[in-house]
């Protein structure tokens, strides 16, 4: 689309302008009789092509996300109409919608990918040009017009086509292709369910809350240019006021910040966005569509390009106009809607820091981008809220306080619903509030089993916010904190005074409870917004976690000072991640007994007692020598990243990250290798990843000789009363006989003989 405007520029005569200003305000006349869609629809088809002196002129617009349907047409034969559909990438229209980018032939029946439709009667037609119908980047349709003569459409041609298109777009977003008036105030009001991805467990019902609300262009077409123009170039210089008025400011603590708005000055400043933007409104949109046409470009660039500096740069440009847009329709952030009660927070994406503005605000997050490892995924998780990802095209039918109701647990979003789903949700969520409140009298009691093995519930935690659960769940302490999140949610390296004043404020709230800090584990897709990002083309499997800690070491000797002197005269745990060797292990503890012994050479106080411990993740630590066991004061399985190398599964990638049981005999029996090997040399295990918080998994962990569980707070419950009732004895011999007999999981046999427990 550009290329096709860069070699236009600047000869736009005044006589195309006057032209394509014309057929924008019968467009917009047509917008503002009343009339069936279809009409509306035939009318437009009918307008464009006499405009245009085409023969033909056909709409296409998407029938759901992948095939697009002939809708309306002028030249071409009515009975194809609502019958003609093809898919996304299919002939010459499908390759529009697919790529966004226009197709302009002289000759289509000898185009690549051409497909003859017999029932359009278009075979006579030599000349096609389409071009798609996107608002920001979400596709609409296609526009096409066709002519008999062998010719390739002019620059100008395309171009205007690409105005009418933006214009058409406004019209669909408006509703005016639906039907009339009872068919425009449908629009945003039917249900609709989204099927996304399980970001984070958990069931709630509230009221959508848009990160960022809509901007609605009520006028695509401008009626003067002049005036337009002007407002655009107000509005602009406004952008610019308010950019070099935060960059003056000197609130912009860190350097990443200033280079985004060093980013945001220069397109601000740069000719080329403004003139194309003047060129647009010449040609007859307003100011708003003007913008918009300019920031569907950007977006459909950004789709196709992969490096990722040149993404972030991109989407500057996309926040840019969207600052410009809400200067020029005055629909600020403040829009002046008022957060509604139980907030469901809706997204394209968003960072970790802005969600954690919101925190416990929020009853639930959906998101359209987004993955199981994202940031964003990651503060959802410590705030135990609901999370669904990947729930597409939900910010553009979302409407700021329309009901929705968000099920993490299969990654299905109900926006509008029904009554009776509603209410068959709200059964839900009661269900899982009574079963808490029936947890709540066991918070004091000890998870003990029939046979009177005890077993420690502990909880992970990544955020001062968590402490609470402590005490609400019954959580014996915290077996796992996660210490990534100060990291994430700032644009630089905490200071080390800051995070041991956090670390501190953990310890104090723990009130003399174990606390287990995990040292930073970050790297490769963890990147922090202010470290290079590596090209690594397997990064779960790369430059992370300790091994950073021990190439680059200062980070890792900041923390473990902050940790230190958090702990001073309190006991202190902390343990390593991502140990894939002992010899990784030796070198890590002996960093930490270094910055003990330099504490105490200046004189600090030093924690009374301290726990050095390893995290077994890869499997190679199982059979590390006799001598890492013996020197680990303890260690902890980090079972999701442990299973995803037992079983070569990528725990991100949906396709593959269920597809093997926890239960499996080979893994339970490797776990009952660890066990093994930790008994023998009588080191205390623990088990952290998110299968300890399933309840079945965690009986089986346990009658495997697992003592300890940290989980989520709100799995604590669930797991204790499950052990309460059972005797891990017997469940052993149920395990063990199971995989005597040769079957792949022990899961089948496990269920059969929990049915028969008193549960
Ligand atoms: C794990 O891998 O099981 C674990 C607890 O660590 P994380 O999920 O943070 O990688
Ligand atoms: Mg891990």
């Amino acid at each position: 689309m550009e290329a096709a405007r860069d070699q236009t520029t600047p000869s736009v005569s005044d006589r195309e302008d006057r032209e394509s200003r014309k057929l924008l305000s019968r467009l917009r006349d047509t917008l503002a009789t009343p009339a069936k869609g279809q009409e509306r629809l035939d009318r437009i088809t009918h307008l464009i092509a006499d405009s245009m002196g085409t023969e033909v002129c056909s709409i296409y617009l998407f029938r759901d996300p992948t095939t697009l349907e002939l809708c309306a047409t002028e030249g071409l034969k009515p009975e194809a109409v609502h019958q003609t559909r093809m898919k996304l990438g299919e002939g010459l229209v499908g390759r529009v919608a697919k790529t966004s980018t226009p197709v302009n032939t002289g000759d289509a029946p000898s185009e690549k990918g051409f497909r003859y439709m017999p029932e359009t009667g278009e075979e006579i037609f030599s000349s096609f040009l389409g071009v798609p119908i996107q608002r920001l980047g979400e596709k609409l349709g296609v526009l096409v017009v066709q002519s008999k003569a062998k010719r390739q459409f002019s620059d100008d041609e395309v171009y205007a086509l690409e105005v009418v298109a933006m214009v058409l777009a406004e019209m669909t977003e408006l509703g005016a292709f639906v039907g009339d008036d009872e068919a425009m105030a449908a629009l945003h009001k039917h249900p609709v369910l989204f099927r996304g991805l399980m970001g984070q467990e958990g069931a709630c019902e509230g009221r959508v809350w848009l990160h960022e609300p809509r901007v609605v262009v009520a006028n695509p077409v401008g009626d003067d240019p002049e005036t337009e123009k002007a407002r655009l170039n107000a509005a602009v210089e406004d952008l610019r006021g308010s950019v070099d008025a935060m960059l003056a400011g000197g609130e912009i603590a860190d350097k990443a910040q200033q280079e985004i708005l060093e980013a945001y000055r220069m397109f601000a400043n740069s000719r080329g966005w403004l003139k194309r933007m003047e060129e647009d409104i010449d040609r007859g949109l307003s100011a708003e569509a003007a913008v918009e046409k300019e920031q569907s470009a950007t977006r459909a660039r950004m789709e196709q390009v992969p490096d990722p500096y040149l993404r972030e740069r991109m989407q500057d440009l996309d926040d840019l106009s969207n600052r410009l847009l809400r200067i020029l329709t005055g629909q600020g952030n403040d829009t002046g809607a008022e957060m509604p009660e139980n907030p469901v927070l809706v997204a394209r994406n968003i960072g970790p820091g802005d969600l954690l503005e919101y925190g416990r605000k929020l009853k639930g997050v959906v998101l359209e981008e987004g993955s199981v490892g994202s940031h964003a995924a990651v503060v959802a998780r410590a705030l135990v809220i609901p999370l669904v990802i990947q729930a597409s095209r939900i910010t553009t039918e979302a409407l700021n306080g329309d009901p929705i109701l968000v099920d993490g647990d299969q990654g299905v979003v109900h926006l509008r619903p029904e009554d009776s789903v509603a209410a068959a949700f709200r059964d839900k969520i009661a269900m899982a509030a009574a079963a808490q409140t029936r947890y709540a009298s066991l918070r004091e009691l000890p998870a003990v089993a029939t046979c009177g093995t005890r077993v420690g519930l502990h909880m992970n935690a990544g955020l001062m916010a968590d402490l609470p659960s402590l005490k609400g769940s019954g959580a014996e302490g915290v077996g796992l904190f996660r210490t990534e999140l100060q990291f994430l949610i700032r644009n630089r390296v905490p200071q080390r005074g800051e995070l041991a004043q956090l670390y501190a404020r953990v310890l104090q709230a723990a009130d003399g409870k174990r606390v287990v800090f995990r040292t930073l584990d970050i790297g490769s897709d963890k990147v922090l917004p202010y470290m290079k990002p590596q090209d690594e083309p397997n990064p779960a499997m790369g430059w992370r976690a300790i091994r950073v800690g021990l190439d680059k070491p200062g980070v890792m000797r900041m923390q473990l000072q902050a940790l230190l002197r958090a702990a001073a005269g309190r006991p202190l745990t902390v343990m390593f991640p991502f140990i894939a060797q002992a010899s990784e292990f030796f070198e890590a503890r002996q960093a930490l007994l270094d910055e003990v012994e330099r504490e105490r050479k200046i004189g600090h106080a030093l924690p009374f007692k301290l726990e050095i411990g390893a995290m077994l993740e890869t499997p190679s630590l199982a059979f590390a020598p006799k001598s890492f066991f013996e020197t680990a004061d303890f260690i902890s399985i980090g079972g999701n990243d442990l299973k995803q190398f037992f079983f070569a599964a990528d725990r991100e990638n949906e396709r593959v990250r269920r597809r093997y049981d926890t239960l499996d005999v080979s893994f339970l029996s490797f776990l009952g290798q660890i066990v093994e090997r930790c008994h023998e040399a009588h080191t205390p295990l623990s088990f952290c990843g998110e299968d300890a918080g399933r309840p079945v998994e965690a009986l089986c962990f346990a009658a495997m000789g697992l003592r300890t569980l940290s989980m989520r707070p709100a799995s604590i419950g669930p797991v204790k009363h499950l052990i309460r009732k059972v005797s891990l004895r017997d469940l052993r011999a149920v395990i063990d006989e199971a995989m005597a007999s040769g079957v792949q999981s022990v899961r089948p046999a496990v269920m059969e003989w929990l049915a028969r427990q008193p549960v």
